[in-house]
């Protein structure tokens, strides 16, 4: 401030008039100066309100995304939970009710960890999420976690995965679907979440057909035997229950007989039942009818290991393979059964011959397939190969940061 040490001069009017200018003067550069001094503090205040929301960006994304993240290609991946160090994703894009899903839920743990009993392996579960206000969810299926080790050289050194195989049923929405990765340490503590993940599932139709039933057929499927319970009962814990081995190795599914043999239903049909008594019941067919005649090979679609094998009212001769823990494949109806329980198969080795043993109006191999005990879609199964160590590593790294 220069003005501040020079005299104002004698002369009182000149000093009076020299004396307004240079306070005018002043009063303008301090006006200039206090604008300027707003300019920079708000544009400081702008590039710290700017670094607060980054860094609250990357605390919302530390503390997992739900939903998809966009590519650098600027195309939607799948959808990821994504949390420190943890990922959770499914590796089918699109599904609809019927498909399976390969779950994987990834977490950094200790090398050598104990192998976990069933009871103690973390469960991934269903749910089906409702759209206004509330979301109240409804559980559709679940299925028991397994090791699945993953070698995704870079970003994960050596360190095991979880998967499981979950099956979206077939009377499932179209819509908002959430996967929850619950823990299940013991039978006294509750169970607790460790990961949540929502996807999209499309809309799908089903056929409907009626099955007129003779009298036999009919008293079949309704004269109550106890028998007919133990044998539902048995299946029943075969199906909920999960082994710790994976047999099936990367491939796809083949179909048990050629893949062009004609089928006379299909999965997920709505069924009426016309009973020989002029009464009526409603069913969904839980898998594949192929049209073959008896005699017709049957062979495993997958590695497995045949966990029942034999005679059952209903079903007739009856094969279960295990795929993976908590996946099955059934074959009814067959009129030898070739393979013995506890036998080991590779994909394609020869199990049965067909035939119409049950409850059948002719020959035919009902094929079916139980993720987690729900049914799934056979053609799904055949259309991509459901446990691929390779591509869910490659999954692994795009979701890394
Ligand atoms: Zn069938």
């Amino acid at each position: 401030m220069k003005e501040t040490n020079s005299k104002p001069a004698g002369f009182s009017a000149f000093s009076f008039h020299c004396f307004r200018n240079w306070v005018l003067r002043n009063t303008n550069k301090m006006k200039n100066r206090a604008r300027l001094t707003n300019r920079y503090e708000l544009v400081s205040r702008l590039f710290f309100l700017f670094l607060s929301l980054s860094l609250l960006a990357c605390i919302t994304q530390t503390g997992g995304t739900r939903g998809g993240k966009a590519s650098a290609a600027g195309k939607p991946l799948p959808a990821v939970w994504d949390s420190v160090g943890e990922r959770l994703f499914v590796m089918q894009e699109n599904p609809r009710p019927g498909d399976p899903l390969t779950v994987i839920y990834y977490r950094p743990r200790a090398g050598n960890a104990k192998t976990e009993t069933e009871a103690g392996r973390p469960r991934a579960v269903l749910f089906a999420l409702s759209e206004g206000k509330g979301s109240a969810r409804k559980k559709l299926s679940s299925a028991v976690c397994f090791d699945f080790p993953v070698d995704a050289p870079g970003t994960v050194n050596e360190r095991t995965a979880y998967a499981a195989i979950l099956a979206i049923p077939s009377t499932a929405p179209a819509g908002r679907l959430l996967i929850e990765i619950e823990s299940h340490a013991s039978d006294q503590s509750p169970s607790r979440i460790l990961a949540e993940l929502t996807i999209e599932a499309r809309g799908r139709d089903f056929a409907a057909e009626e099955i007129p039933l003779n009298a036999g057929n009919t008293a079949l499927r309704t004269s109550p035997d106890p028998r007919k319970t133990a044998e539902a009962l048995r299946l029943q814990e075969i199906l909920n229950s999960a082994g710790s081995t994976v047999y099936l190795k990367a491939a796809a599914f083949v179909p048990p007989v050629p893949a062009n043999t004609r089928r006379t239903s299909f999965f997920g049909d709505r069924r009426v039942y016309l009973y020989s008594n002029g009464k009526r019941d409603t069913a969904i067919h839980a898998g594949i009818d192929y049209g073959v005649p008896t005699g017709t090979k049957v062979y495993a679609p997958a590695g497995g290991k045949v966990v029942f094998a034999g005679p059952r009212i209903v079903t007739g001769n009856s094969v279960v393979l295990e795929h993976a823990p908590g996946l099955y494949t059934l074959y009814y109806h067959l009129e030898k059964v070739l393979a013995a329980k506890g036998q080991l198969l590779k994909q394609g080795e020869l199990i049965a011959e067909s035939g119409s043993t049950g409850l059948a109006t002719g020959p035919h191999l009902h094929w079916e397939i139980r993720a987690g005990g729900e049914n799934t879609d056979p053609d799904a199964l055949c259309a991509a190969p459901l446990l691929d160590a390779g591509s869910i590593a490659k999954r692994l790294l795009e979701t890394a940061r």
